[in-house]
């Protein structure tokens, strides 16, 4: 198979992908990113939360050059477009052989099936937008292959015939997807389960849309007072920590009261008024209870808004 031992490994040397921890299946996520920049990942793979799901064996991540997968002596990847224009356009050979030689990724048609346990994902500036709930969506698949364009983009067939989805990680254009799949990667193995050493902080963060009670309950036993609950869907409440006075930058009195009930409270309000401010958007869909309804109408009478 063209797809060499050397290339398939792990983008930064050393780090195999052992497997002395596993998902509760008993394997682990599998991800290989198809890209004609391999050496691109030595690094952004290799730091904190990644690193660490790749260690204990959460994650396995193949990065596979599609260079290997040209027959010319040029190892030509590009070539120009139909009808002219600018640029250059990523062939679809290489790209469909390389994803073939794995020899074990589902018909495009199984991976379109709602709950499907695997997807090929296209990375382009005219996908679906990255967010939460997409991340959320993609850490409970088993195996997630991301192909990285470059140049004026991959030929349409990718994304036609073997792409199940065209992801894009915000609204401008990137010279190359190798930052997006690093992006996709970090966002999405960090919800793996046992990736975080806390899981309850990941369901506290910005963005998550979990349900109030169960949660909060399990995070105030754990850890003292949470967001009053998950964030909802809100922006993340404000964080402190030591020295409490820094240049006479006072934190906040409320957090170091103990009473986690006022605590609790302080972090609602303030997750209300940091949404309302930089995200007002996140506010239509968010799960805000008669309470919170309550600390908004303050929030805005205080703030004419
Ligand atoms: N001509 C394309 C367009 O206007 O949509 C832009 C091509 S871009 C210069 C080259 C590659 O970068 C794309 O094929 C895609 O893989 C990646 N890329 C660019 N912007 C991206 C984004 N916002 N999200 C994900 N990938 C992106």
């Amino acid at each position: 198979m063209p797809c060499s031992a050397t290339l398939c490994v792990s983008a930064v040397k050393g780090l195999a992908n052992d497997r002395r921890r596993t998902t509760n299946d008993g394997s682990a996520m599998k991800i290989d990113i198809l890209t004609i920049f391999p050496d691109f990942f030595r690094g952004p793979l290799d730091y904190g939360i990644v690193r660490r799901a790749r260690e204990v064996g959460l994650a396995e991540i193949n990065i596979h050059d599609l260079r290997v997968f040209t027959k010319d002596k040029h190892r030509t990847v590009d070539d120009r477009p139909f009808g002219g224009g600018a640029g250059m356009v990523l062939k679809p050979e290489p790209i469909f052989e390389c994803l073939e030689s794995f020899g074990d990724v589902m018909a495009r048609e199984v991976r379109l099936d709602p709950g499907a346990k695997q997807s090929v994902i296209l990375l382009s500036a005219q996908g679906r937008k990255l967010d939460q709930s997409l991340a959320a969506e993609l850490s409970a698949v088993e195996r997630i292959v991301l192909i990285c364009g470059r140049y004026e983009g991959v030929d349409e067939r990718i994304s036609e015939h073997l792409a199940d989805r065209e992801v894009s990680i915000g609204d401008y254009v990137l010279s190359g997807g190798e930052l997006g799949a690093a992006v996709i990667v970090d966002t999405v193995v960090r919800l793996i389960p046992g990736a975080v050493g806390n899981q309850n902080s990941t369901r506290q963060e910005s963005f998550t849309d979990a349900h109030c009670d169960s949660v909060a309950k399990s995070v105030e036993l754990e850890d003292g007072p949470s967001s009053t609950c998950v964030s909802g869907g809100l922006l993340d409440y404000p964080h402190y920590t030591r020295p409490a006075d820094f240049r006479g930058m006072a934190v906040p009195e409320v957090l170091m009261n103990g009473n986690h009930e006022q605590i609790r409270n302080w972090r609602r309000k303030t997750a209300l008024a940091k949404t309302l401010r930089n995200r007002p958007d996140l506010l239509e869909r968010a799960l805000l209870t008669a309470e919170d309804r309550e600390l908004l109408a303050q929030i805005k009478r205080a703030e004419n808004v």
